[in-house]
């Protein structure tokens, strides 16, 4: 059957305050402990009894051995002061006899060494009560059942109080105590489930694929002013090439008219060589013509010339051909 296990956080805020030293309070750091603690045994379905904050040392006890039959061990948690270094438990010793209680003693000596060894400190062991500067410990031996209390370092050493000053630190301190008071009870302390390898290279992996695709929406806006800056070039190309086009358009007609202007140059001068054609054609044949009359007129004058006798109608034909002659030879000249 498990145990019941009673915490209590040495002194009270705002009543008994402990030590002080370094701008902390010893007080406020037991009950951060003592917190720690009994979160860490609780996880271990072990049953915990924690003593009110606000009760001092004697309202403690008795508010302890009101309880006493349902409690089997209890623990209160201080800091140590005085100039020293590392973790000490106290212990119930009879103080007449000086006798050790073997069980007490037993517990301090476990969770020192717990202690010491998840915090690295110094173990400074296990102490009777009656070799304190009191001569005894209230909580160690007024309280009814099996008790011993712990000094988690000192407050005023500056390397032991750096575990005071952040949550691992005080982590580190109360897991020391709650695997010492497992293994004095016989439990196992049961790891603390931290992410397995693969969720760990998991959460790498998507921290590195957040970084691409930050990196990627970095890029993807450049590419899209890029974009921007191309179409904004295409649609100055395309008012370019409407122009061009436009230009082209008029170019087109102007070919054509002057395609219809070569046509025209083309017929005129067909129309020049056959004028020209036709032309030396009739006059050649003017001429053959003519050539023929003045043979004629040649012969009838020869003839005449041989027949005096017809002078007169000679003189008459002799005019006339002179008139031929003269017409042809003033055409011939204009050719
Ligand atoms: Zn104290």
């Amino acid at each position: 059957m498990l145990k019941t296990i009673t915490l209590s956080a040495g002194h009270t805020p705002n009543g008994e305050t402990g030590a002080s030293a370094n701008g902390l309070h010893e007080e406020i750091i037991n009950i951060q402990i003592t917190k720690k603690v009994a979160e860490l045994l609780r996880r271990h379905s072990i049953p915990i009894l924690e003593v009110p904050d606000d009760l001092t040392l004697v309202q403690t006890i008795a508010w302890i051995n009101a309880r006493a039959s349902q409690i089997d061990l209890c623990l209160e948690i201080h800091l140590n002061a005085g100039g020293g270094t590392g973790v000490e438990a106290w212990y119930y010793q009879n103080l007449v006899t000086k006798a050790d209680d073997i069980e007490s003693k037993n517990l301090a000596t476990i969770v020192c060494e717990t202690v010491a060894e998840e915090t690295g400190w110094r173990n400074r062991g296990a102490k009777g009560e009656s070799t304190n500067q009191h001569g005894k410990l209230g909580f160690v031996h007024d309280t009814k059942p099996l008790a011993a209390l712990i000094e988690c370092g000192f407050i005023d050493n500056v390397s032991d109080i750096e575990l005071y000053k952040t949550e691992e630190g005080v982590m580190k301190i109360a897991t020391g105590i709650a695997k010492g008071l497992l293994a004095y009870i016989g439990e196992e302390w049961i790891p603390i489930p931290t992410h397995p390898p693969e969720d760990l290279n998991l959460q790498k992996k998507i921290d590195e694929l957040n970084e691409k695709i930050a990196s990627l929406s970095g890029l993807i806006n450049q590419v899209k002013d890029r974009q921007d800056k191309l179409s904004d070039a295409v649609d100055n190309v395309k008012k370019d090439t409407e122009e061009i086009y436009k230009d082209r358009d008029e170019i087109v007609v102007i070919k054509e008219k002057l395609t219809v202007i070569d046509g025209k140059v083309e017929n005129s001068s067909a129309k020049q060589t056959t004028i020209e054609t036709n032309l030396k054609q009739e006059i050649r044949s003017l001429k053959e013509e003519s050539e023929e009359d003045t043979n004629i007129i040649f012969r009838r004058i020869k003839i005449l010339e041989e027949k005096p006798t017809v002078l007169g109608e000679g003189v008459k034909i002799i005019t006339f051909g002179k008139w031929l002659i003269g017409k042809f030879t003033k055409q011939g000249g204009e050719k």
